[in-house]
Protein backbone atom coordinates (compact mmCIF):
# COMPACT_ATOMS: atom_id res chain seq x y z
CA UNK A 1 0.00 0.00 0.00
CA UNK A 2 1.69 3.44 -0.78
CA UNK A 3 1.01 6.43 1.52
CA UNK A 4 1.17 9.97 0.44
CA UNK A 5 0.36 12.79 3.48
CA UNK A 6 -3.51 14.14 2.43
CA UNK A 7 -3.35 16.18 4.96
CA UNK A 8 -3.26 19.30 2.30
CA UNK A 9 -6.46 18.16 1.18
CA UNK A 10 -7.84 17.34 4.05
CA UNK A 11 -7.15 21.19 5.28
CA UNK A 12 -9.99 22.42 2.33
CA UNK A 13 -13.21 23.40 3.68
CA UNK A 14 -15.31 20.75 4.25
CA UNK A 15 -13.01 17.68 3.48
CA UNK A 16 -12.53 15.88 6.53
CA UNK A 17 -15.83 16.51 8.19
CA UNK A 18 -17.49 14.96 4.80
CA UNK A 19 -14.71 12.13 4.50
CA UNK A 20 -15.56 11.63 8.45
CA UNK A 21 -19.54 11.57 7.87
CA UNK A 22 -19.07 8.83 5.08
CA UNK A 23 -16.48 5.32 5.96
CA UNK A 24 -15.35 4.10 2.67
CA UNK A 25 -15.57 6.92 0.61
CA UNK A 26 -12.20 8.44 -1.13
CA UNK A 27 -11.40 11.93 -2.58
CA UNK A 28 -10.98 11.03 -6.14
CA UNK A 29 -9.91 12.27 -9.80
CA UNK A 30 -8.19 15.96 -10.03
CA UNK A 31 -7.62 16.70 -6.21
CA UNK A 32 -5.50 13.69 -6.10
CA UNK A 33 -3.40 14.08 -9.07
CA UNK A 34 -2.93 18.23 -8.47
CA UNK A 35 -2.02 17.35 -4.79
CA UNK A 36 0.92 14.61 -6.30
CA UNK A 37 1.77 17.32 -8.66
CA UNK A 38 2.15 19.94 -6.17
CA UNK A 39 -0.11 21.73 -7.92
CA UNK A 40 -2.75 24.17 -5.77
CA UNK A 41 -6.40 22.48 -5.81
CA UNK A 42 -9.74 24.13 -6.11
CA UNK A 43 -12.13 21.54 -5.95
CA UNK A 44 -12.27 17.89 -4.30
CA UNK A 45 -14.43 15.51 -5.59
CA UNK A 46 -15.36 12.65 -3.36
CA UNK A 47 -16.33 9.37 -4.43
CA UNK A 48 -18.32 6.79 -2.01
CA UNK A 49 -19.59 3.32 -2.87
CA UNK A 50 -23.26 3.96 -0.68
CA UNK A 51 -26.00 4.89 -3.37
CA UNK A 52 -26.91 8.73 -3.52
CA UNK A 53 -29.74 8.20 -0.62
CA UNK A 54 -27.73 6.92 2.05
CA UNK A 55 -24.88 9.47 1.00
CA UNK A 56 -27.56 11.84 1.40
CA UNK A 57 -28.58 9.98 4.86
CA UNK A 58 -25.20 9.64 6.45
CA UNK A 59 -24.46 13.48 5.76
CA UNK A 60 -26.97 14.90 7.29
CA UNK A 61 -26.53 12.39 10.64
CA UNK A 62 -23.58 14.26 10.20
CA UNK A 63 -24.66 17.13 10.96
CA UNK A 64 -23.92 18.46 7.27
CA UNK A 65 -25.99 19.99 4.71
CA UNK A 66 -26.69 17.77 1.65
CA UNK A 67 -28.47 18.68 -1.80
CA UNK A 68 -29.15 16.19 -4.53
CA UNK A 69 -27.74 18.42 -7.56
CA UNK A 70 -27.70 14.98 -9.73
CA UNK A 71 -29.33 12.08 -8.12
CA UNK A 72 -29.42 10.38 -11.16
CA UNK A 73 -26.15 10.23 -11.41
CA UNK A 74 -24.93 9.36 -8.16
CA UNK A 75 -23.99 13.12 -7.43
CA UNK A 76 -24.95 14.64 -4.25
CA UNK A 77 -23.35 17.95 -2.82
CA UNK A 78 -22.16 18.12 0.57
CA UNK A 79 -21.58 21.62 2.03
CA UNK A 80 -19.23 21.65 4.97
CA UNK A 81 -16.84 24.55 6.43
CA UNK A 82 -18.27 26.47 4.00
CA UNK A 83 -16.73 24.48 1.73
CA UNK A 84 -19.37 22.60 -0.87
CA UNK A 85 -18.05 19.52 -2.22
CA UNK A 86 -19.60 16.85 -5.15
CA UNK A 87 -20.05 12.98 -3.53
CA UNK A 88 -20.87 10.61 -6.21
CA UNK A 89 -21.50 7.18 -6.14
CA UNK A 90 -19.04 4.95 -7.58
CA UNK A 91 -20.11 4.43 -11.15
CA UNK A 92 -19.61 1.87 -14.20
CA UNK A 93 -20.82 2.88 -17.96
CA UNK A 94 -23.62 0.56 -18.71
CA UNK A 95 -23.94 2.18 -22.28
CA UNK A 96 -21.97 5.42 -24.18
CA UNK A 97 -22.66 6.40 -27.64
CA UNK A 98 -19.49 9.10 -28.00
CA UNK A 99 -21.77 11.61 -26.25
CA UNK A 100 -24.01 10.57 -23.02
CA UNK A 101 -23.19 7.85 -20.90
CA UNK A 102 -25.68 5.52 -19.47
CA UNK A 103 -24.32 4.67 -15.71
CA UNK A 104 -25.07 2.21 -13.43
CA UNK A 105 -23.67 2.26 -10.00
CA UNK A 106 -21.31 -0.01 -8.35
CA UNK A 107 -19.42 -0.94 -5.05
CA UNK A 108 -16.10 -1.39 -6.93
CA UNK A 109 -13.75 1.40 -6.96
CA UNK A 110 -11.72 -0.39 -9.46
CA UNK A 111 -14.68 -0.30 -11.70
CA UNK A 112 -15.14 3.36 -11.56
CA UNK A 113 -11.45 3.93 -12.16
CA UNK A 114 -11.67 2.12 -15.09
CA UNK A 115 -13.96 4.41 -17.01
CA UNK A 116 -12.10 7.56 -15.86
CA UNK A 117 -10.33 9.05 -18.75
CA UNK A 118 -6.61 9.22 -17.90
CA UNK A 119 -4.21 7.41 -15.71
CA UNK A 120 -3.35 10.23 -13.86
CA UNK A 121 -7.23 11.24 -13.17
CA UNK A 122 -7.97 7.73 -12.02
CA UNK A 123 -6.51 7.76 -8.85
CA UNK A 124 -7.74 7.63 -5.18
CA UNK A 125 -7.21 8.76 -1.77
CA UNK A 126 -8.71 7.39 1.33
CA UNK A 127 -8.38 10.04 4.72
CA UNK A 128 -5.77 7.89 6.03
CA UNK A 129 -3.74 8.91 3.10
CA UNK A 130 -3.31 5.70 1.61
CA UNK A 131 -3.58 5.95 -2.52
CA UNK A 132 -4.89 3.92 -4.87
CA UNK A 133 -3.37 4.22 -8.29
CA UNK A 134 -5.01 1.54 -10.30
CA UNK A 135 -3.04 2.51 -14.00
CA UNK A 136 0.25 3.77 -12.61
CA UNK A 137 -0.81 7.16 -13.01
CA UNK A 138 1.38 8.48 -10.17
CA UNK A 139 4.27 7.23 -12.68
CA UNK A 140 2.32 9.01 -16.09
CA UNK A 141 1.89 12.01 -13.61
CA UNK A 142 6.25 12.30 -12.77
CA UNK A 143 7.01 11.92 -16.31
CA UNK A 144 4.69 13.79 -17.82
CA UNK A 145 2.87 11.17 -19.94
CA UNK A 146 -0.86 11.69 -20.48
CA UNK A 147 -2.45 7.91 -21.20
CA UNK A 148 -5.68 6.80 -21.70
CA UNK A 149 -6.99 4.55 -19.35
CA UNK A 150 -7.69 1.35 -21.65
CA UNK A 151 -7.34 1.54 -25.55
CA UNK A 152 -7.34 5.16 -26.40
CA UNK A 153 -9.82 4.61 -29.67
CA UNK A 154 -12.03 2.53 -27.62
CA UNK A 155 -12.04 5.43 -25.17
CA UNK A 156 -12.18 8.30 -27.60
CA UNK A 157 -15.32 6.27 -29.12
CA UNK A 158 -17.33 6.36 -26.11
CA UNK A 159 -16.98 10.19 -25.52
CA UNK A 160 -15.52 12.32 -28.03
CA UNK A 161 -14.96 15.10 -26.11
CA UNK A 162 -12.12 13.16 -24.45
CA UNK A 163 -9.89 14.28 -27.61
CA UNK A 164 -10.71 18.09 -25.86
CA UNK A 165 -9.73 16.66 -22.69
CA UNK A 166 -6.45 14.96 -23.77
CA UNK A 167 -5.34 18.63 -24.59
CA UNK A 168 -6.26 20.34 -21.71
CA UNK A 169 -4.28 17.76 -19.80
CA UNK A 170 -1.96 17.75 -21.94
CA UNK A 171 -0.86 20.94 -21.76
CA UNK A 172 -1.09 21.28 -17.93
CA UNK A 173 0.86 18.03 -17.23
CA UNK A 174 2.15 16.73 -20.82
CA UNK A 175 6.07 16.63 -21.26
CA UNK A 176 6.61 13.90 -23.61
CA UNK A 177 4.60 13.60 -26.75
CA UNK A 178 1.72 11.13 -26.91
CA UNK A 179 2.42 7.40 -27.80
CA UNK A 180 1.80 6.09 -31.80
CA UNK A 181 -1.33 4.67 -30.84
CA UNK A 182 -2.70 7.59 -29.01
CA UNK A 183 -1.76 10.20 -31.75
CA UNK A 184 -3.44 7.42 -34.53
CA UNK A 185 -6.80 7.41 -32.21
CA UNK A 186 -6.56 11.26 -31.76
CA UNK A 187 -6.55 11.87 -35.73
CA UNK A 188 -8.64 9.66 -36.81
CA UNK A 189 -11.29 11.07 -34.10
CA UNK A 190 -11.26 14.60 -35.74
CA UNK A 191 -14.22 14.29 -38.00
CA UNK A 192 -16.05 13.03 -34.98
CA UNK A 193 -15.94 16.65 -33.18
CA UNK A 194 -18.95 18.22 -35.06
CA UNK A 195 -21.12 15.70 -32.96
CA UNK A 196 -20.66 17.55 -29.78
CA UNK A 197 -22.63 20.31 -28.61
CA UNK A 198 -21.48 23.43 -29.35
CA UNK A 199 -21.43 24.16 -25.38
CA UNK A 200 -19.36 21.19 -24.35
CA UNK A 201 -17.00 22.32 -27.36
CA UNK A 202 -16.59 25.99 -26.13
CA UNK A 203 -16.44 24.92 -22.42
CA UNK A 204 -13.61 22.58 -23.12
CA UNK A 205 -12.07 24.87 -25.45
CA UNK A 206 -11.82 27.83 -22.96
CA UNK A 207 -9.87 25.71 -20.57
CA UNK A 208 -7.47 24.65 -23.10
CA UNK A 209 -7.02 28.09 -23.66
CA UNK A 210 -6.69 29.01 -19.97
CA UNK A 211 -3.84 26.51 -19.56
CA UNK A 212 -0.40 28.64 -18.58
CA UNK A 213 1.27 27.59 -21.94
CA UNK A 214 -0.88 26.32 -24.36
CA UNK A 215 1.08 27.05 -27.58
CA UNK A 216 1.88 23.34 -27.08
CA UNK A 217 -0.69 21.55 -26.96
CA UNK A 218 -2.66 23.69 -29.93
CA UNK A 219 0.47 22.94 -31.64
CA UNK A 220 -0.19 19.35 -31.15
CA UNK A 221 -3.99 19.79 -32.14
CA UNK A 222 -2.67 21.33 -35.27
CA UNK A 223 -0.45 18.22 -36.19
CA UNK A 224 -3.04 15.88 -36.07
CA UNK A 225 -5.85 17.33 -38.01
CA UNK A 226 -8.06 18.65 -34.93
CA UNK A 227 -7.54 22.56 -34.97
CA UNK A 228 -8.22 23.09 -38.52
CA UNK A 229 -11.60 21.42 -37.86
CA UNK A 230 -12.42 22.89 -34.74
CA UNK A 231 -11.30 26.23 -35.02
CA UNK A 232 -11.30 27.07 -39.03
CA UNK A 233 -11.85 30.33 -38.17
CA UNK A 234 -8.29 30.93 -37.06
CA UNK A 235 -6.11 33.06 -39.13
CA UNK A 236 -3.03 31.79 -41.18
CA UNK A 237 -0.44 32.51 -38.84
CA UNK A 238 -1.98 32.13 -35.07
CA UNK A 239 0.85 30.30 -33.71
CA UNK A 240 2.87 33.09 -34.34
CA UNK A 241 -0.12 35.51 -32.71
CA UNK A 242 -0.22 33.25 -30.10
CA UNK A 243 3.75 33.83 -29.14
CA UNK A 244 2.97 37.16 -29.49
CA UNK A 245 0.98 37.20 -26.41
CA UNK A 246 2.98 35.39 -24.50
CA UNK A 247 5.98 37.34 -25.15
CA UNK A 248 4.23 40.69 -24.21
CA UNK A 249 3.16 38.15 -20.62
CA UNK A 250 -0.50 38.64 -21.44
CA UNK A 251 -3.06 37.07 -18.61
CA UNK A 252 -4.12 33.52 -19.41
CA UNK A 253 -7.72 34.68 -20.81
CA UNK A 254 -9.50 32.64 -23.08
CA UNK A 255 -11.05 35.24 -24.82
CA UNK A 256 -8.00 37.58 -25.45
CA UNK A 257 -6.44 33.97 -27.09
CA UNK A 258 -8.88 33.55 -28.83
CA UNK A 259 -9.31 36.81 -30.44
CA UNK A 260 -5.49 36.60 -31.11
CA UNK A 261 -6.23 33.25 -32.84
CA UNK A 262 -8.87 34.60 -35.15
CA UNK A 263 -7.15 38.51 -35.47
CA UNK A 264 -10.50 39.26 -37.56
CA UNK A 265 -13.97 40.60 -36.02
CA UNK A 266 -15.79 39.18 -38.53
CA UNK A 267 -14.47 35.45 -38.59
CA UNK A 268 -14.64 35.80 -34.72
CA UNK A 269 -18.37 36.47 -34.38
CA UNK A 270 -19.12 33.82 -37.19
CA UNK A 271 -17.25 31.16 -34.16
CA UNK A 272 -19.37 33.27 -31.78
CA UNK A 273 -22.44 32.03 -32.85
CA UNK A 274 -20.97 28.74 -33.98
CA UNK A 275 -20.10 27.61 -30.24
CA UNK A 276 -22.91 29.91 -28.91
CA UNK A 277 -20.66 32.46 -26.67
CA UNK A 278 -22.41 34.46 -24.32
CA UNK A 279 -23.68 37.74 -25.09
CA UNK A 280 -21.56 39.34 -22.70
CA UNK A 281 -18.07 37.24 -24.62
CA UNK A 282 -19.33 37.45 -27.77
CA UNK A 283 -19.03 41.42 -27.40
CA UNK A 284 -16.06 41.60 -25.67
CA UNK A 285 -14.62 39.33 -27.78
CA UNK A 286 -15.98 42.02 -31.03
CA UNK A 287 -14.52 44.70 -28.56
CA UNK A 288 -10.85 43.39 -28.27
CA UNK A 289 -10.93 43.27 -32.28
CA UNK A 290 -12.33 46.53 -33.35
CA UNK A 291 -12.40 49.75 -32.19
CA UNK A 292 -10.14 52.88 -31.70
CA UNK A 293 -6.31 52.18 -29.50
CA UNK A 294 -4.25 55.09 -28.80
CA UNK A 295 -0.55 54.65 -29.33
CA UNK A 296 1.40 53.30 -26.88
CA UNK A 297 3.05 56.26 -26.31
CA UNK A 298 0.20 58.27 -26.06
CA UNK A 299 0.51 60.90 -23.54
CA UNK A 300 -2.26 61.34 -20.36
CA UNK A 301 -4.96 63.27 -22.14
CA UNK A 302 -5.04 61.08 -25.00
CA UNK A 303 -4.96 57.87 -22.57
CA UNK A 304 -7.90 59.75 -20.41
CA UNK A 305 -10.60 60.19 -23.86
CA UNK A 306 -9.76 56.69 -24.46
CA UNK A 307 -11.29 55.42 -20.87
CA UNK A 308 -14.02 57.71 -21.29
CA UNK A 309 -14.84 55.66 -24.22
CA UNK A 310 -13.79 52.45 -23.18
CA UNK A 311 -13.22 50.23 -20.39
CA UNK A 312 -9.63 50.10 -19.02
CA UNK A 313 -9.97 45.73 -19.68
CA UNK A 314 -10.82 46.05 -23.25
CA UNK A 315 -8.09 48.82 -23.87
CA UNK A 316 -5.66 46.35 -22.24
CA UNK A 317 -6.90 43.92 -23.97
CA UNK A 318 -6.50 45.70 -27.78
CA UNK A 319 -2.75 46.88 -26.79
CA UNK A 320 -2.09 43.12 -26.34
CA UNK A 321 -3.04 42.29 -29.84
CA UNK A 322 -2.43 45.50 -31.53
CA UNK A 323 0.79 47.15 -30.17
CA UNK A 324 4.19 45.59 -30.88
CA UNK A 325 5.49 44.04 -27.65
CA UNK A 326 7.79 46.13 -25.93
CA UNK A 327 8.71 48.82 -23.34
CA UNK A 328 6.19 51.43 -24.93
CA UNK A 329 3.08 48.74 -24.69
CA UNK A 330 3.74 47.54 -21.44
CA UNK A 331 3.45 51.09 -19.72
CA UNK A 332 0.78 52.05 -21.58
CA UNK A 333 -0.87 49.51 -20.00
CA UNK A 334 0.34 49.54 -16.79
CA UNK A 335 -0.87 53.37 -16.65
CA UNK A 336 -4.40 52.00 -18.28
CA UNK A 337 -4.37 49.77 -15.53
CA UNK A 338 -3.99 53.03 -12.69
CA UNK A 339 -5.93 55.56 -13.95
CA UNK A 340 -9.49 56.34 -13.04
CA UNK A 341 -12.00 55.88 -15.03
CA UNK A 342 -13.13 59.55 -15.86
CA UNK A 343 -16.48 59.84 -15.27
CA UNK A 344 -18.70 62.58 -17.07
CA UNK A 345 -20.08 65.00 -14.24
CA UNK A 346 -23.45 66.22 -15.96
CA UNK A 347 -26.40 63.54 -15.33
CA UNK A 348 -29.93 64.28 -16.85
CA UNK A 349 -31.45 66.16 -14.10
CA UNK A 350 -28.69 68.56 -13.93
CA UNK A 351 -29.76 69.72 -17.37
CA UNK A 352 -33.28 69.61 -16.33
CA UNK A 353 -31.99 72.39 -13.55
CA UNK A 354 -30.35 74.22 -15.71
CA UNK A 355 -33.88 74.53 -17.86
CA UNK A 356 -33.78 72.06 -20.67
CA UNK A 357 -36.90 70.28 -21.37
CA UNK A 358 -36.68 66.50 -20.79
CA UNK A 359 -36.73 64.67 -24.21
CA UNK A 360 -34.53 63.46 -27.06
CA UNK A 361 -33.20 67.21 -26.91
CA UNK A 362 -32.34 66.59 -23.83
CA UNK A 363 -30.23 63.71 -24.59
CA UNK A 364 -28.20 65.44 -27.75
CA UNK A 365 -27.38 68.12 -26.01
CA UNK A 366 -25.52 66.47 -23.09
CA UNK A 367 -23.96 63.73 -25.77
CA UNK A 368 -22.75 67.10 -27.38
CA UNK A 369 -21.44 68.54 -24.14
CA UNK A 370 -19.66 64.95 -23.36
CA UNK A 371 -17.87 65.07 -26.62
CA UNK A 372 -16.58 68.59 -25.56
CA UNK A 373 -15.64 67.30 -22.51
CA UNK A 374 -13.63 64.60 -23.85
CA UNK A 375 -12.30 66.42 -26.54
CA UNK A 376 -10.81 69.11 -23.93
CA UNK A 377 -9.30 65.90 -22.06
CA UNK A 378 -12.18 64.94 -19.80
CA UNK A 379 -10.92 67.49 -16.75
CA UNK A 380 -13.71 70.15 -16.66
CA UNK A 381 -16.09 69.88 -14.07
CA UNK A 382 -19.69 69.70 -13.55
CA UNK A 383 -20.08 73.81 -13.29
CA UNK A 384 -17.79 73.98 -16.32
CA UNK A 385 -19.70 71.30 -18.22
CA UNK A 386 -23.08 72.90 -16.81
CA UNK A 387 -21.80 76.49 -18.39
CA UNK A 388 -20.91 74.75 -21.43
CA UNK A 389 -24.48 72.84 -21.73
CA UNK A 390 -26.23 76.11 -20.93
CA UNK A 391 -24.17 77.84 -24.08
CA UNK A 392 -25.09 75.14 -26.21
CA UNK A 393 -28.87 74.74 -25.33
CA UNK A 394 -29.45 78.61 -25.54
CA UNK A 395 -30.36 79.24 -22.35
CA UNK A 396 -29.53 81.21 -19.55
CA UNK A 397 -27.15 79.35 -16.87
CA UNK A 398 -28.16 79.39 -13.49
CA UNK A 399 -26.06 77.75 -11.34
CA UNK A 400 -27.64 74.03 -9.63
CA UNK A 401 -29.01 75.49 -6.15
P1 LIG B 1 -9.77 20.28 -13.44
O1 LIG B 1 -8.75 20.68 -12.45
O2 LIG B 1 -9.49 20.80 -14.81
O3 LIG B 1 -11.20 20.48 -13.03
P2 LIG B 1 -10.48 17.52 -13.09
O4 LIG B 1 -9.65 16.27 -13.10
O5 LIG B 1 -11.19 17.84 -11.84
O6 LIG B 1 -9.54 18.70 -13.59
P3 LIG B 1 -13.05 17.44 -14.34
O7 LIG B 1 -13.43 17.73 -15.75
O8 LIG B 1 -13.55 18.33 -13.27
O9 LIG B 1 -11.46 17.36 -14.30
O10 LIG B 1 -13.49 15.93 -14.06
C1 LIG B 1 -13.31 15.31 -12.80
C2 LIG B 1 -12.88 13.86 -12.98
O11 LIG B 1 -13.94 13.12 -13.60
C3 LIG B 1 -11.68 13.66 -13.88
O12 LIG B 1 -10.47 13.73 -13.14
C4 LIG B 1 -11.93 12.29 -14.47
O13 LIG B 1 -11.53 11.28 -13.57
C5 LIG B 1 -13.44 12.21 -14.57
N1 LIG B 1 -13.99 12.62 -15.88
C6 LIG B 1 -14.56 13.81 -16.18
N2 LIG B 1 -14.98 13.85 -17.44
C7 LIG B 1 -14.70 12.65 -17.99
C8 LIG B 1 -14.90 12.08 -19.27
N3 LIG B 1 -15.48 12.77 -20.26
N4 LIG B 1 -14.50 10.81 -19.45
C9 LIG B 1 -13.92 10.11 -18.45
N5 LIG B 1 -13.69 10.59 -17.24
C10 LIG B 1 -14.07 11.85 -16.98
MG1 LIG C 1 -12.65 19.49 -11.70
Amino acid sequence: MVRIDPAPLLALPGVRPVLAALPGARIVGGAVRDLLAGRPVADVDVTTPSQPQATIRALKAAGLRAIPTGIAHGTVTALAEGGSIEVTTLRRDVETDGRHAVVAFTEDFAEDAARRDFTINAMSLGADGTLYDYFEGRSDLEAGRLRFVGTPAARIAEDYLRVLRFFRFQSRYGRLAPDEETAAALRAAAGKLDTLSAERLWSEMSKILSAKDPGDGLALMAELGIFAVLLPEAAPDWPARLDRLAEADAPAEPLLRLAALIGDARRADRLALRWKLSNAERERLSALLTGDLPAADADAVVLRQALAETAADVLIGRSFLRHLPGEAAAVFRRKMALIPEPVFPLQGRDAVAIGLQPGPALGAALRAVRAWWIERGCVDDADACRAELARLAGVAGRPAS
